[in-house]
């Protein structure tokens, strides 16, 4: 039992699935007979972002070569390698398992310490796949976020899922695989997902869909929004985050979130996690989004969103998609 509740703390999963709503258990429930690794019929290493990434294959038919699939995974790793210095972990199995009769990447789960790996990635990826489906595809990168994170405890799995949630499109737009107008448009229109509903208890208690995606992704906007405003934009969320990793603090460590927090904050010479943490966690804590994004300076246009420059927040906006950190 302590075998099966110690990996299914480690994971976190996402796809279809969580799309559809469901509560975070259901999803990790899931998860429980998922250790049996089927046949590999093709694998390859390669290197990417400092770490040796192993790509295997199950069997099963994909229409696209698998080497198209393997590109996408680096260009996923190079996303996620330019936004924290290097990619966390030395070695990184992925696991793409082709699905008869579908189409996209479908989902994915990664795992702490796992397949003799320190981070274990599982893909399952439709075999009718197309190119541009898979040019349009979020979830590998927001795998390989997670590994950039220790194992939080359960009730703090919110933040695992909100940074993976944040910085997924922040890192491909550092990166120039997304347009910045993209992002925020999608953040218009997700964010209000992240609110507290009327019986909401605060981050740690309330383990609803949104809640847990979008309202951890709504506390890393508003850290790394308060970050910038407090230490006049030379510091942001990807100053902390790059500092826990650069502690240790990767997937296959499991550390109390106070650590996190501490290291986060040092490193941005502020209290900025630790205190949204003190009141986030345990108190439903609405944000004005139409005000943010007024201040942000970006307008709901009739194609996409419009920025306005002369906007209070402008600059900060931009600071959080320039890629202008250098590595550790
Ligand atoms: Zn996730």
């Amino acid at each position: 039992m302590l075998v099966i509740f110690r990996i299914m703390r480690r994971l976190r999963t996402l796809g279809l699935l969580a799309i559809m709503a469901m509560p975070i258990g259901s999803l990790a429930a899931q998860e429980k007979g998922s250790r049996h690794l089927p046949a590999i019929a093709f694998s390859q290493s390669l290197a990417a972002g400092g770490a040796t990434l192993q790509i295997d294959f199950a069997e099963g038919r994909l229409d696209l070569p698998r080497s198209e699939v393997i590109q996408r995974i680096q260009t996923a790793a190079h996303a996620v390698a330019l936004y924290y210095g290097r990619l966390p972990v030395q070695r990184i199995r992925i696991l793409v398992i082709p699905v008869a009769d579908q189409h996209g990447v479908l989902q994915g789960t990664t795992w702490g310490n796992m397949a003799g790996s320190p981070a274990f990635l599982r893909l399952r990826v439709g075999q009718s796949t197309t190119r541009e489906e898979l040019a349009a595809d979020w979830i590998i990168t927001h795998e390989l976020v997670h590994t950039a994170l220790p194992s939080l405890p359960d009730d703090q799995h919110w933040l695992e899922e909100g940074i993976a949630s944040y910085i997924e499109p922040v890192a491909r737009v550092q990166a120039s695989q997304l347009s910045a107008a993209t992002i925020w448009a999608d953040m218009m229109n997700g964010m209000p997902n992240g609110e507290p509903g009327s019986n909401d208890h605060g981050l740690d208690v309330t383990h609803t869909w949104g809640r847990t995606y979008w309202g951890g992704a709504m506390f890393c906007l508003m850290a790394d929004v308060e970050i910038r405003k407090r230490t006049g934009n030379r510091r942001g969320l990807q100053d902390a985050l790059r500092a826990i990793v650069a502690a240790g603090g990767s997937i296959d460590k499991e550390w109390p979130l106070a650590r996190v927090l501490s290291i986060g904050d040092q490193a941005t010479s502020t209290k900025v996690l630790e205190e949204m943490y003190a009141q986030w966690s345990v108190t439903p804590v609405p944000v004005d989004l139409p005000r943010l994004w007024s201040q942000l300076g970006i307008r709901a246009g009739q194609h996409g969103v419009t920025f306005d420059a002369s906007a209070p927040l402008a600059t900060i906006r931009v600071s959080i998609t320039i890629p202008d950190r250098p590595s550790l």
